[in-house]
């Protein structure tokens, strides 16, 4: 099945970020950079949700909850890799616990954090692309079992 996509709900996981992104997230969300104007959201449940963003280096600890998660949200779905930890390229990648970060996501927003000014350009361009049917969803969507 493919879908053009009209709206982006994602389930956000803090796999062993250092809340540096969450404040960009929580500031992605506010009234003043809006993302649920462009039909972006954050929702509390993975299955109601399109995509799972990941925070972090995804840590030993958490990469069990990454992948329960991704499991838990329906098909057709994405992975969001959000800061440069969760790209495996941050200042915790070669920590002891560290997972190395999302493998295969099929978007990246770099940064540390990425900030708002440059997250929301990244998203809503993605959005526009998938919008507009130059891609379906189904093709930078595989439904893999594994999100890290
Ligand atoms: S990318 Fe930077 S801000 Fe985000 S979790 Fe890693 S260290 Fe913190």
């Amino acid at each position: 099945m493919s879908k053009s996509i009209r709206a982006l709900h994602i389930r956000h996981v803090d796999a062993g970020s250092c809340n540096g992104c969450e404040q960009e997230l929580t500031a992605l969300t506010s009234g003043y950079y809006d993302i649920q104007r462009h039909g972006i959201d954050l929702v509390a449940s993975p299955r109601h949700a399109d995509a799972l963003l990941v925070t972090g280096p995804v840590t030993d600890t958490m990469a069990l909850a990454v992948k329960k998660v991704w499991e838990a949200i329906p098909s057709p779905k994405l992975r969001i890799a959000f800061g440069d930890c969760a790209l495996g390229c941050g200042v915790f990648q070669n920590g002891y616990a560290s997972e190395g970060g999302v493998k295969e996501a099929d978007l990246e927003i770099p940064g540390c954090p990425p900030e708002p000014e440059m997250a929301l350009p990244i998203l809503r361009d993605w959005m526009r692309t998938h919008r507009s049917g130059q891609k379906a969803y189904s093709e930078i969507a595989p439904d893999s079992q594994s999100a890290v």
